[in-house]
């Protein structure tokens, strides 16, 4: 090669040198040890020209101390210094933005030139790197947003390599497993020992499967951290494969579910505890004797309890969605859409009674309480049979009709007989004083003249014509006091009393009676009766007595309804075999010789006390005294039947004392 041609190649080698790095966009320079410009492209010139105007060339210094700030040229002069020492090293260096320039970076290399094993010059190499730096800028925050992406939505992410099992975590998967990235043993089996053992074999299984499968994979199970909480969990995976479709790496994520999972726990528990009170509802529904049922607005069935075969006779399947008004006997269908209605408005009627046709064609009475609910537009209703009570009120109704029929014809009947008593007694009266007046005269005529016989026969005759004469007018004592209660007023028994011991005065007086009265109360009744009523039982106690003087004790006590009375004396008594007999008409226990009397009194007495709506009775045993009790209603109505009383403000005194 010959020298020209040498020159000329190293001409030509350097012009395509320079024209090659002129082509790039990056500075290049080289500087001498004194720091002075040795080369440098295009790029260089102009670069340096935009920031200082000067165009600078080989030989030129490049600290400018007059262009230049200090700490600027203090950079360049440590780092040409650092390059000539030897060092080859890289620098970035940030500009931050200002006014219309934005921010930007730049990476600088120097490389020391030797020379026969010495630094001759630095090479130097200046790159724009502000995309780059924005891209890592931005790689950083996608990241970051990542990660918070991860920890708002309890996600973590991870990644196995499938060659070695090792396991990487992100931070939100330390968060989810509540561990240290150093208490990690970053592997597989490292990260089953955190799940639960009973899901373990599972998870693992999955796991293993997944390698084999195309798609992408999740389990749900429950991890076990360190504090031995329990957490849930939901990892959702794919497998990565190579070109020849070997699986390399699995990528995934853990989602904490715990929070989801509680709250399924919850409804879950809420389900069973609705159900199960469901359930309890149906077996109470059904197990109830009454029909329990849910019609909806339209009328139809939407739920019927099993009682409905035994009232209705049909099963509840044959009546769900079945018109209920459908099943009611047609006699009583108006009032039943009636009743309706008013639930409807929520009237909520109870005791509402229809009849039903039941399924082999009887009819069921029965008794409502229905409820309407706006909301749900639904009738619930308990439907009752009464059939029973139905036939017992219509055969209460006849007996009581019946009943009514024949106190009426009692009344009658012993009006009736009344009348001939007053009839009879009154009558007989007459030709009965003739009878004794004849006999009288009889007696006066033939004084003397008839022997100790016909004298007897006369005496018998006319003995017997007086007790003829009391017997009638007991008759016709009884037979005056009307079976109907008449003159009904307010009496006050005290007073009654003590008319009645003043007509009784001679009797007390001669007998010594002694007797007690406590304060009486007032009554509802006629006067003259109640005054007949003391003075038999007053009388009865004084005369049946035998060597004790009477003492007699009159006290009263008081019910809701009624007053009730004892008169009680020491005297002879009476055998409980005749405390029946002894109020009836006529009927004694004793001769006359003993106790005088015709046996009409207690008849009285109780006459009277029935009068006034009460009854009488006796107490006693023979040779122990006797207590004669009766009793008054505080409610009397007249006999005839009315509602009104007969003495209005004592009844409501009553009244009010009914609980
Ligand atoms: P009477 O006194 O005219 O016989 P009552 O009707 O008053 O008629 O009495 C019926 C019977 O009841 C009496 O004959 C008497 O045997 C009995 N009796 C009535 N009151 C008493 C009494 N306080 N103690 C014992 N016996 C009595």
């Amino acid at each position: 090669m010959s020298g020209n041609t040498l020159q000329d190649n190293r001409v030509a080698l350097k012009a395509n040198y320079e024209a090659l790095i002129n082509s790039l966009d990056d500075l290049i320079w080289s500087v001498s040890n004194d720091l002075r410009l040795i080369t440098a492209n295009t790029a260089f010139i102009e670069g340096i020209k935009a920031l200082t105007g000067i165009t600078v060339k080989p030989g030129d210094n490049l600290l400018m101390r007059d262009i230049f700030q200090e700490d600027y040229l203090l950079f360049w002069e440590d780092a040409y210094h650092k390059a000539l020492k030897g060092d080859s090293f890289k620098k970035e260096i940030y500009t931050p933005a200002k006014s219309v320039r934005p921010k930007s970076w730049v990476e600088t290399s120097f490389n020391p030139i030797y020379e026969d094993g010495k630094i001759i010059a630095i090479a130097c190499y200046l790159r724009d790197i502000t995309e780059k730096k924005f891209k890592e800028e931005l790689l950083i925050k996608s990241e970051a947003r990542l990660a918070e992406a991860q920890a708002v939505a309890k996600v973590g992410s991870w990644e196995t390599d499938l060659s070695n099992y090792n396991v990487i975590w992100s931070a939100e998967t330390y968060r989810i497993f509540e561990v240290d990235p150093g208490q990690f043993k970053s592997s597989h089996p490292g990260f089953l020992e955190f799940v639960h053992p009973d899901d373990r074999a599972q998870v693992d299984k999955a796991f293993k499967d997944s390698l084999e499968s195309a798609f992408d994979n999740s389990i749900e199970h429950r991890i076990i951290l360190q504090s031995g909480n329990i957490k849930s969990v939901e990892e959702r995976w794919r497998i990565i494969r190579d070109d020849q479709k070997n699986p390399v790496r699995a990528i995934g994520t853990c989602q904490d579910i715990t929070e989801r999972k509680n709250a399924e726990e919850k409804i879950k528990m809420s389900a069973d505890a609705l159900l199960n009170t469901l359930n309890d509802l149906n077996k109470i529904m059904d197990s109830s004797l009454d029909v329990i049922c849910v019609v909806d607005v339209n009328g139809y069935f939407k739920k019927v309890s099993a009682a409905c075969e035994v009232v209705f006779g049909y099963k509840a399947e044959e009546l769900i969605g079945k018109l209920i008004f459908d099943f009611v006997y047609p006699e009583d269908r108006d009032k039943t859409m009636h009743s309706a209605e008013r639930v409807m408005i929520g009237d909520n009627t109870p005791n509402f009674t229809n009849r039903y046709v039941r399924k082999d064609g009887s009819l069921v009475h029965i008794e409502w309480s229905a409820r309407w609910d706006a909301e749900d537009k639904m009738r619930y209703g308990i439907a009752r049979d009464v059939t029973y009570r139905k036939l017992a009120e219509t055969q209460l109704t006849e007996l009581h009709e019946s009943i009514r029929r024949q106190s009426v014809k009692l009344l009658e009947s012993n009006e009736e007989l009344e009348r001939f008593a007053y009839v009879a007694s009154h009558d007989l009266q007459e030709p009965l004083r003739m009878v004794t007046s004849f006999l009288q005269l009889l007696q006066k005529k033939y004084d003397g003249q008839l022997d100790d016989t016909a004298q007897k026969y006369i005496n018998f005759a006319v003995d017997g014509a007086d007790r003829m004469k009391i017997l009638i007018l007991d008759l016709l004592e009884f037979s005056r006091i009307s079976s109907l209660a008449v003159n009904h007023t307010v009496i006050d028994l005290t007073g009654v009393i003590k008319k009645t011991l003043v007509t009784l005065k001679s009797v007390i007086d001669e007998s010594q009676a002694k007797i007690n009265v406590s304060f009486l109360p007032k009554v509802c009744g006629n006067e003259s009766q109640l005054l007949q009523l003391f003075q038999n039982l007053i009388s009865n106690a004084i005369k049946y007595r035998d060597d004790l003087a009477p003492e007699i004790e009159i006290t009263y006590s008081e019910t809701q309804g009624e007053w009730q009375f004892c008169i009680q004396d020491n005297g002879i008594g009476i055998d409980a075999k005749y405390y029946d007999k002894i109020f009836i008409i006529f009927q004694r226990l004793h001769n006359k010789k003993d106790y005088t009397g015709t046996g009409i009194g207690l008849a009285i007495c109780k006459k009277i006390a029935e009068l006034h709506g009460g009854r009488i009775w006796v107490e006693s045993s023979k040779g122990n005294g006797s207590k004669f009790y009766f009793t008054i209603s505080k409610l009397q109505t007249p006999a005839a039947g009315g509602a009104e009383m007969l003495c209005p403000a004592l009844a409501e005194n009553a009244i009010n004392q009914l609980p």
